[in-house]
């Protein structure tokens, strides 16, 4: 099996399949990647292939949609130009420092696409590598079809994320905490997969040449418009807050919690990475937790943007030795770029929130309206996203709200903070139908689909991401996409199982 690894199948050449692949990241020092093959599976298929993204990509959906994607996206055979590396890095795990790596995920190359673009082309749970340290290397199916759905879901969602191209099975077994579970390799699609602990990693291991040659690729990659800053770690540092301000509070609208938020799991780029024990809230509580190994709701919905802030003081103790000759002065520019992340995230999510109520003007007391709400969803145990709906289409407002006097207090409050606009009610309406969700990715939903997957069934995942690969169209969904399921999904757990 491991001969085929470097040779492509015969009836294949390299332009039917469109595979474009650099390596851009091996050429950075040595000691952030170690050169590694994935590991052979006994039996590979395709049990999803994201046929949109491929073309997206500049590959080709036919070619790679039989036995000849399913051995790529399995690990088994490597596309054409391929030049397989497990990154090193490091991350602060619930607040405890550590050495990682790709303990089973192994990057493939940079897919050019046919517009230029450069992204990763990353297989996760590929067999181990050097970082593997007691793990196996491998992914359970049920984890890597939650994290095909989720990312997907995002993406539909406008929030920045990595993607999910294919998830292959194995036919091999992994063992976890529940017992044995069908084996599968997702391929994930992403910008890059430069971290906070990436940055971590260099400092940690006192190489100066290695952080600045890290800092001087993470700007041309993504932040080409910076390279000529006078000083490029402050540059890259600023603007990675900014971006992390910006995704935070995308994720805040939309109701999603990470889970693990730890340094290693979250990308230079500004995109959302590594998706595990994460979920959606549905009654609106800041204090939600899903993650069953998350005891004190270090990575709560409501905690994402303090631990951002976190995270990305760990990334400027990692740029300290670079940002300036003299300590002092580079502690001074780290908190002076760390002292702005409150009032960045506010910014963003204010302008988020103005526009999930529809407002296209300004007044200072906007952020106390949308507070309001958010205190009388709290209170009522409302469900966050069929509240902005419902504020959205009118239909079940009545139903729903009728009733309560705080909301109706509310209500008047808004249709006369809507009257102190020019824009018309249509407008205004059109505006929160492009901000708020009819559907997201509720947990019942969700378990369902992967429950059918493992049976065999794929069928319903497939709706399932049809549904919320449109996300804003209101008069489309049947009901059932929306309901918050049992229990207005209270108690909803997910499990680090990987
Ligand atoms: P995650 O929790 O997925 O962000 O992973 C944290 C670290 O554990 C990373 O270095 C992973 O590569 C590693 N890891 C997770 N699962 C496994 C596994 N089954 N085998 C080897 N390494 C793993
Ligand atoms: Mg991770």
């Amino acid at each position: 099996m491991s001969e085929d690894l470097h040779v492509s199948s015969p009836w294949l050449s390299p332009s039917a399949a469109g595979w474009r692949l650099q390596h851009t990241y091996a050429q950075l020092p040595r000691a952030f990647h170690v050169a590694v093959a994935p590991t052979p599976v006994r039996l590979p298929r395709l049990v999803v292939f994201n046929r949109p993204l491929a073309e997206g990509l500049g590959l080709s959906a036919d070619a790679l949609a039989g036995g000849e994607g399913a051995a790529i996206f399995a690990g088994n055979s490597l596309p054409p130009g391929a030049s397989p590396l497990a990154q090193a890095y490091s991350g602060h795990q619930y607040g405890n420092f550590t050495m990682l790596g790709d303990g089973r995920a192994i990057l493939l190359g940079e897919q050019i696409t046919p517009g230029g673009e450069r992204f990763d082309i990353q297989l996760k749970g590929s067999g181990q590598t050097p970082f593997s340290r007691r793990g196996d290397g491998r992914a359970a199916l049920g984890p890597m079809l939650r994290e095909y759905v989720i990312s997907e879901a995002m993406h539909a969602l406008g929030v920045p994320t990595t993607r999910s191209l294919a998830v292959a099975a194995t036919g091999e077994e992994v063992w976890r905490q529940e017992g044995a579970a069908p084996g599968a390799v997702l391929t994930r699609v992403a910008a890059s997969h430069i971290r906070v602990g990436t940055f971590e990693w260099a400092t940690t291991r006192g190489d100066r040449p290695a952080l600045n040659a890290l800092v001087e690729y993470t700007l041309r990659r993504h932040y080409p418009e910076l390279a000529d800053a006078d000083n490029l770690p402050r540059a890259l540092l600023e603007s990675a807050l900014e971006r992390q301000a910006a995704l935070i509070a995308r994720w805040m609208l939309v109701g999603f919690v990470h889970g693990v938020m730890n340094t290693d799991n979250m990308a230079l780029s500004g995109e959302t990475i590594d998706y595990g024990p994460c979920a959606f809230i549905d009654a609106y509580d800041p204090a939600t937790v899903f993650s069953s190994i998350d005891r004190h709701g270090r990575y709560a919905y409501g905690n994402q943007p303090a631990i951002a802030q976190w995270n990305l003081t760990r990334l400027a103790e990692a740029l300290l030795p670079v940002l300036h000759p003299d300590e002092k002065s580079a502690i001074g520019i780290a908190e002076e770029a760390l002292g702005r992340f409150a009032e960045r995230f506010h910014h963003h999510w204010l302008a988020g929130m103005r526009r999930k109520l529809g407002l296209f003007n300004e007044e200072p007391e906007d952020a106390a309206l949308a507070k309001a709400l958010l205190d009388w969803m709290r209170t009522t145990k409302a469900d966050y996203t069929n509240t902005f709906a419902a504020l959205t289409t009118g239909a079940s407002l009545g139903g729903v709200c009728a009733s309560d006097e705080t909301f109706s207090r509310w209500q008047e409050r808004w249709l006369a903070r809507l009257e102190r606009q020019s824009e018309s009610a249509e407008e205004s309406t059109r505006l929160r139908r492009s901000m708020n969700p009819a559907v997201i990715p509720r947990n019942h939903l969700v378990e369902a689909a992967l429950a059918a997957a493992q049976r065999g069934d794929i069928e319903v995942m497939e709706r399932l991401v049809a549904v919320l690969s449109a996300p804003f169209d209101h008069d489309r969904h049947p009901p059932e996409f929306r309901s918050p399921g049992p229990n207005g999904g209270e108690g909803y757990k997910t499990y680090c199982g990987t």
